[in-house]
């Protein structure tokens, strides 16, 4: 395991800010997710997991501990049948390729999101028609001493919240159950909702992804953008143009650019209706 200090976040992120993380490493399997776990507890380190960054907000002052990359080079994922099995580091966009490339349903809604399949079943990432949490069959995870499964019965899930959220577990891979379907109508759809996101997000500027949860019976982006919050900056953290629901990074933002602009989002949405937005992105690091 290689372990690599003072790593700079930022260059990991799809917000491109935040400081460094005291100690860094990449498992390729899990007995060296195993071990980065066990060195962290035996060096008394507190331990972030992370995918590919894209749901994420690192504050400036960076990350204490041990951050833990399961990326890349943890990435193998097959088919048989309507099961696909794959580990946690495979991009959760390639699932949905993979999947239509075998005339499987279920994952159209999955292109375009971007990030990994253990960032997607953490936070039971969906778009339009779908999430992942039913498509699980089970989950393997891992500990520092254990390996263990969560069937499809215990995986348990609701919107942007999974099980994964409560427990200090690594998800290390996963079984996926979908259905044989038309190939055509297959990248039909995802075709569809490809154009749809690219008209509407800011897919050319730094962000990571709708900034609040959508409280029960609104739209976040309309309503900011009611507002008139659209384009309102602070530092070099901008409310997207293109889409409100989003804050991109203009090139030079602070996390604390972006941590002021969330306030003054929250702060302009409760005056007027009361609401209390709550965070999508998962703000990590020291404060
Ligand atoms: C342009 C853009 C569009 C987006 N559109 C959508 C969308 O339509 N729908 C949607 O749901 N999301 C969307 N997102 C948000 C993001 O892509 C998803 O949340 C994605 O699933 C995060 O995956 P990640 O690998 O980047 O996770 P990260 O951002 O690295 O981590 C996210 C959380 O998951 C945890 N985590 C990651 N991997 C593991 C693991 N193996 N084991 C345990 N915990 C883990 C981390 O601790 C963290 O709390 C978008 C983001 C961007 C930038």
């Amino acid at each position: 395991m290689n372990l690599i200090k003072n790593f700079p976040m930022k260059q990991i992120t799809s917000l491109g800010v935040g400081g460094p993380a005291d100690y860094f490493c990449k498992p390729k399997n899990i007995p060296e997710i195993q071990q980065g776990l066990q060195y962290a507890q035996e060096h008394e380190l507190p331990i972030t997991i992370i995918g590919y960054g894209t749901n994420l907000l690192v504050t400036d002052k960076g990350i204490r501990g041990l951050v833990i990359q399961i990326a890349d080079n943890f990435a193998q994922a097959g088919v048989e049948g309507t099961l696909i099995t794959a580990t946690s580091g495979c991009l959760f966009n390639s699932i949905s390729r993979l999947a239509a490339c075998h005339s499987l349903t279920g994952l159209e809604f999955a292109i375009g999101i971007p990030g990994s399949l253990g960032g997607a079943i953490y936070m039971n990432a969906g778009a339009y028609d779908g999430e992942i949490g039913p498509l699980i069959e089970n989950i393997t995870w891992a500990t520092a001493e254990d390996v263990g499964i969560w069937d499809k019965n215990s995986y348990i899930y609701s919107y942007r919240y999974s099980r994964a959220q409560e427990e200090p577990v690594v998800i290390v891979k996963a079984h996926i159950r979908l259905e044989k379907g038309d190939q055509k109508t297959i990248y039909a759809k995802m075709k569809e909702f490809q154009t749809k996101r690219h008209a509407r997000q800011p897919f050319d500027q730094p962000s990571a992804g709708s900034t609040f949860k959508r409280p029960e019976g609104y739209y976040v982006g309309p309503m900011i953008e009611k507002l008139n919050l659209k384009g309102y900056t602070i530092g070099g953290a901008q409310v997207s143009k293109k889409h409100a629901g989003f804050i991109i990074n203009t090139g030079n933002a602070t996390a604390q650019d972006i941590l002021d602009l969330i306030a003054f989002i929250q702060k302009t949405v409760k005056e007027a209706h009361g609401i209390h937005l709550e965070p999508e992105i998962k703000i990590i690091g020291e404060r």
